[in-house]
């Protein structure tokens, strides 16, 4: 929550959800301030249902 660059947005090029660190996804389990990094594998896009797993999907939005 503090490290700015831990806070960088992922977005599901499968259906344009976007992951916020600051949200989070509490559906999930995934408090907010949580880092895409620090994101389970087993999680899953809650629009799309692909998994963080599966390669080439989400992009960080690092500008
Ligand atoms: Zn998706």
């Amino acid at each position: 929550m503090k490290d700015p660059e831990k806070m960088i947005r992922c977005v599901c090029l499968e259906c344009h959800y976007i992951y916020d660190p600051l949200k989070g996804d509490p559906k999930q389990g995934i408090p907010p301030g949580t880092a895409w990094q620090d994101v389970p594998e087993s999680w899953h896009c809650p629009e799309c249902k692909i998994t963080k797993a599966k390669k080439g999907v989400f992009k960080l939005l690092d500008e």
